[in-house]
């Protein structure tokens, strides 16, 4: 599936899904298969894109409309006071551990690798039942007190840095602005 474009979902502000593509947000319209069609959200228009798994496979017809622009959409969906997802929903100033749900992703390429080519279903609950197994016997010897599973020197450094710079700005050794530019060389997104 190299050269497609992976798809970006958002929400409905009645949390159903939507696709954003280069400013246009696509409500789901059909299923059929391993397609889904999907039409844009304003009214008569005719913009249209197609997906299958998490890639972009066809965009057709004209908007009616401009796009939206994407400050615009990332203030009004994240920073706004009545913004789609609140600050307390994705905010992380406190957070001691994971920040990302990579450790998700890694998890589901681990098992795709696991997963045959040729989808066979008594192949695939053999290979889910076990997976649980494992992780059920993780789950059980942290509850008993193990380590959890050791992070990378880098995420630790990151962290560490983190913690540091969060210190300067309680005391007042950094402004905010100080504080949000050195965070930003720290962590790259996307
Ligand atoms: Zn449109």
């Amino acid at each position: 599936m190299a050269g497609l474009q992976r798809v970006e979902y958002v929400k409905s502000q009645k949390g159903a899904p939507q696709v954003f593509l280069q400013g246009h947000t696509y409500t789901k319209n059909k299923v059929r298969g391993e397609f889904v069609h999907w039409r844009c959200t304003a009214s008569k228009c005719k913009g249209k894109c197609t997906t299958a798994g998490d890639f972009i496979v066809n965009v057709s017809g004209e908007h009616l409309h401009p796009p939206h622009d994407m400050n615009d959409y990332i203030v009004e969906t994240w920073v706004d006071y009545e913004a789609r997802f609140p600050l307390h929903f994705w905010n992380h100033h406190q957070t001691a551990g994971p920040r990302t749900n990579n450790n998700l992703e890694g998890f589901h390429s681990r098992l795709s690798k696991q997963l045959p080519h040729h989808h066979n279903v008594y192949r695939f609950v053999e290979i889910i039942q076990k997976v649980e197994i494992n992780e059920r016997a993780k789950l059980q010897q942290i509850n008993l007190g193990a380590a959890p599973p050791p992070r990378k020197r880098v995420y630790r450094e990151v962290d560490n840095r983190l913690f540091r710079l969060q210190a300067s700005l309680r005391v007042g050794t950094k402004t905010s602005m100080e504080f949000l530019n050195a965070v930003g060389h720290l962590l790259k997104l996307g």
